[in-house]
Parts: C-alpha cells; sequence; structure tokens
C-alpha cells in the first residue's frame, strides 16, 4: 500500500491553476466567498458535465437493470425523520473558548487541546446538525420548516414503488440520481473535498436479501473497474478501506479512497444497507414498501446496495492526479520555461479534447472551419494568439490531449499536425481520418 503522501504546495499549484484557467474559484468572490461553495468556470463545467455523463453512461445508459431518477432537493420533512437525519446526522463539536474557533472531535488529533492556539480551554463537545434549513410557504415558523437534501439517496427510496411500477422492473434492479446535496459542515475544507453544497451520483440497488452480499461483491468490483477503466486509476492511486465498525442495519461497507495531495481521502462508498431504508420510509409513510414477488409467490421487503459518490471530490481526484510539472519536456519544443505545466487528463474527460491551432492568423478561417466541423463530435477549440510552442503550454495547462496545426501545407495535402500532449510526439493525419483518428484516441 502506498503511503500517506502530503503535498501542501502540490495542492496550493492545483487550486491556483483551477482558479488562473477557468476551471472551480470561489462562489461570490467579489464579495469575498462563501466558505465551502465553489463555482465551476467554463473548462471545470464542461469537465464536470462530461465527468457526470461517464457515470451517467456507464451507471444507467449501458444497463437495462438501472433505472434514472431526477428528484426535487426539497422533499416532505418526514423524509428526513424516517432517514434518521433530523435526530442523528450530527457532529460533535467543541469550540476553543481562546481563539473562538471549532472543530469537530473526530478530526482533532488531541481533542483536548486547540489545533490553532493550543489552548485546553475547550467547550464540553456538543451535536452540530448538518441539515441545511429553510421555510416552505409564506410563514417562517417550524411547521413550514423544510431541508435541502442532504443526500440524493432519500428520494431514491422515497419513489422506489413508482419507479418499479412505472418501469415495470422486478428485482434485482436499480435506481440512480445525480444531483446537489447540501450539508452545514462544521469546516469546509480541502478545497472542493468537503463542500457545504456538492454533488453526488448515488445509485440504489434493490434486490433479495439472500443474494445481497453477491450484488454487494459485483457493485464493488464495478466501480473498482470504473476508476480502472475510465478514469485510468492505478493501484498506487486508490485503495479500498473495509470498515469495520458498521451501522447496526448494515451488513457491509467499504470506502474508495484516493491520495488527494492532502492525504488519503474517501471517493466513494459502497454498502449493504439491509433493508432499513425501505422499511423506515414504509413505517413513516404507512405506504408499505414491500415487492411482491408473483413468481414464488411471495413478499419480501428489498435489500439495498448502495454506490454513492461525490461528482466535486471525482473531479477533485481526476485533477489531483493528473497535474504535473514536467522539467524534461521544455527544450524538446525549444520553450525557455523550465516547467511544463500539464494535467494528464484521460481524454474522454479533458474539457478540450482537440485544439485546433493555425500556424498564422491568415490560416484563421481555415482552422475555424476544421473546428466548426469537429465539434459536433468532440469538445474543440480554436487558439490563435501567440507562438506555437505558448499555445501548446496553454493547452498542457488545460489538458488538452491533441493539439492540430494548420499550416500553410494543409490546403494542398489535405493534412494537420496532431500533437499528442502526454508523448509530445507528432504525426501528420488526413482530414479524412482525422475523426476516427482522434475517436480512437480518445477511446484508448
Ligand atoms: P465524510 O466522512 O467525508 O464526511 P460521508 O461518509 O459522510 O463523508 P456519505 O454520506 O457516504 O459521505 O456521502 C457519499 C459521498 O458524497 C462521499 O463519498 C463523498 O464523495 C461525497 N460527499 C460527502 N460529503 C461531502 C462534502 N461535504 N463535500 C463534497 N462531497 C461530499
Amino acid at each position: 500500500m502506498a503511503d500517506d503522501v502530503k503535498d501542501p504546495e502540490r495542492m496550493d499549484k492545483l487550486v491556483s491553476l483551477c482558479k488562473r484557467r477557468g476551471f472551480v474559484f470561489p462562489s461570490s468572490e467579489i464579495y469575498g466567498g462563501i466558505n465551502g461553495f465553489w463555482d465551476y468556470g467554463p473548462y471545470g463545467s464542461r469537465m464536470k458535465r462530461a465527468v457526470e455523463n461517464l457515470w451517467w453512461h456507464e451507471m444507467v445508459e449501458t444497463r437495462d437493470n438501472v433505472e434514472g431518477l431526477d428528484s426535487t432537493i426539497i422533499c416532505h420533512p418526514r423524509v428526513w425523520k424516517a432517514s434518521g437525519h433530523l435526530d442523528q446526522f450530527s457532529d460533535l463539536m467543541t469550540d476553543c473558548r481562546k481563539c473562538k474557533a471549532r472543530y469537530r472531535v473526530d478530526q482533532m488529533e488531541d481533542p483536548t487541546t486547540c489545533p490553532a492556539c493550543g489552548s485546553h480551554d475547550l467547550t464540553e463537545p456538543r451535536e452540530f446538525n448538518l441539515m441545511m434549513k429553510t421555510y416552505v410557504g409564506p410563514v417562517f415558523d417550524e411547521e413550514h420548516t423544510a431541508y435541502l437534501r442532504a443526500e440524493t439517496c432519500q428520494p431514491i427510496f422515497v419513489d422506489f414503488h413508482s419507479v418499479r411500477v412505472a418501469t415495470r422492473q422486478k428485482l434485482p434492479f436499480g435506481i440512480a440520481q445525480i444531483g446537489k446535496a447540501f450539508r452545514n459542515e462544521i469546516n469546509p475544507r480541502n478545497f472542493t473535498f468537503r463542500s457545504r453544497e456538492f454533488t453526488q451520483m448515488e445509485m440504489e440497488f434493490f434486490c433479495d436479501g439472500e443474494e445481497g452480499m453477491e450484488w454487494f461483491e459485483y457493485w464493488k468490483q464495478q466501480r473498482i473497474n470504473f476508476y480502472r477503466k475510465q478514469l485510468k486509476f492505478t493501484d498506487d492511486f486508490f485503495r479500498i478501506y473495509v470498515h469495520e465498525k458498521l451501522a447496526h442495519y448494515a451488513k457491509a461497507a467499504i470506502d474508495i479512497e484516493v491520495q488527494f495531495p492532502f492525504g488519503w481521502g474517501e471517493l466513494e462508498g459502497v454498502h449493504h444497507r439491509g433493508t432499513w431504508d425501505l422499511t423506515r420510509h414504509s413505517e413513516f409513510s404507512g405506504e408499505n414498501l414491500e415487492y411482491v414477488d408473483h413468481d414464488n409467490q411471495r413478499k419480501l421487503m428489498p435489500t439495498v446496495i448502495e454506490t454513492s459518490v461525490g461528482l466535486d471530490r471525482m473531479m477533485l481526484a481526476i485533477l489531483s492526479r493528473a497535474y504535473d510539472e514536467d522539467k524534461a519536456a521544455t527544450a524538446k519544443e525549444g520553450m525557455e520555461e523550465d516547467v511544463r505545466i500539464v494535467l494528464h487528463l484521460p481524454p474522454k474527460v479533458a474539457p478540450i479534447q482537440a485544439a485546433v491551432l493555425p500556424l498564422s492568423k491568415k490560416l484563421m478561417e481555415n482552422a475555424e472551419k476544421l473546428n466548426s466541423e469537429l465539434l459536433h463530435y468532440f469538445r474543440t477549440e480554436t487558439d490563435v494568439t501567440g507562438s506555437i510552442g505558448k499555445r501548446y503550454r496553454r493547452q498542457d495547462e488545460i489538458g488538452t490531449p491533441f493539439c492540430l496545426t494548420y499550416d500553410f501545407e494543409s490546403g494542398t495535402d489535405n493534412s494537420v499536425t496532431v500533437r499528442n500532449r502526454d508523448t509530445m510526439k507528432q504525426e501528420r493525419v488526413n482530414l479524412t481520418q482525422l475523426r476516427d483518428y482522434l475517436e480512437k484516441a480518445i477511446e484508448a
């Protein structure tokens, strides 16, 4: 297993690149920002959409036993009573009386000492609920209180019956949802890793309890395969943490952890949740959510296997892994600076998959024409300012895997030079083959 490597400098560089190149920056920045909230800029939002689509394609579109859902953020408040969030979704907090800082007790190395000022004068730990509260309707009182969802999976349980009836699915089958979740995290930190508003991608798989452990193993493996195959994560970058302490209803739980620049952190959870969720919602709503198995003439409360991942954490994992300072490369392309900053993003999720670079401004029209053809199939842009070398560097920084140079020969030989971001090799590709060439290279 790889060591826990902490590299705060690398984190700072990544945060600064994300801001500089319009991937991610603080929300409401001109007002000083708001802690725990982040905006995705032009490149960030393209990449985020690509990552989200990759997950959706893998988990829903390529499976006939998983259905999609797009539920509301605000649900009936009793949903959160049934799920236990209103009573139990809290962290133990302590305040330092001297410097007024507030901490989550489970995250303190020594819960008797303030990590900021060293004082031992701390308040007794208190429970702090993480649900974000709002009001629905014209009166702001207890009766009209509602909550922003703290996770996307509860509406999946609540809608289980409607989805099953509408799709005529039989057990085993799953329901997946991507959407915003909100948690009033006490101490948002590590860039987007712990935010107060974030996006989750969750899939709840409903099955017969007797097959629960088999499905748990199946989904665990599916998710590992996703990281290996689609995002090219290698064994030194991620690991499996097996939970030993389980919730009373759970049968098994693992986390997929990755090596962030601040150390190992949870990216995704795969959980065997037993029949807990549907049983609770049956009790609280009075609707029987049992499944009637007509083939075997029996009724059963489905067991749930959950895969749950934060899209923002997935983005951060991909970006952290991709960030590189390449010292050897610069001489090769005759550049003066000592390091090439490059994001080795998997081409499938790169915000720009191919950049069309006209060698001279005079060729701009031809480059734009090529770009307008390619953008139907790929995420592309044209880049005309500065020397070719400078443009390569700009594209390296945003992780563009292929730069296509349109030069003075291109009009006659109907070809462009394709420069590969990672190998820096260049090859001449005929325009009639370009689409096929890029498709294969992106899929590889
Ligand atoms: P943690 O222990 O880090 O607080 P958790 O175990 O409470 O996370 P879950 O409730 O299982 O997390 O949520 C599922 C996934 O949602 C997590 O694996 C993570 O990817 C994402 N997630 C949870 N909380 C946050 C947050 N505050 N900011 C960004 N992503 C989050």
